[in-house]
């Protein structure tokens, strides 16, 4: 699985990195950085769930 977040849309809300922290962190700005692109099959859900929480729909998964 991989993830990414479209900078462009990411505004900062911080979700992501709050319920899926070994998968997302923030920059400088509290913007979404990607901690893992290719995500291990043990923090599959975390990414997952990760995206679903992001309210901007900034995250996308390739599975
Ligand atoms: S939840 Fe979405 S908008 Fe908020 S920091 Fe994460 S990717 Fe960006």
């Amino acid at each position: 699985m991989k993830v990414r977040v479209d900078k462009e849309t990411c505004v900062g809300h911080g979700r992501c990195y709050e319920v899926a922290p070994e998968v997302f962190g923030e920059d400088e700005r509290g913007h979404c950085l990607i901690v893992r692109e290719e995500v291990p099959e043990k923090l599959a859900e975390q990414a997952r769930y990760g995206a679903d929480n992001c309210p901007e729909k900034a995250i996308s998964i390739e599975e």
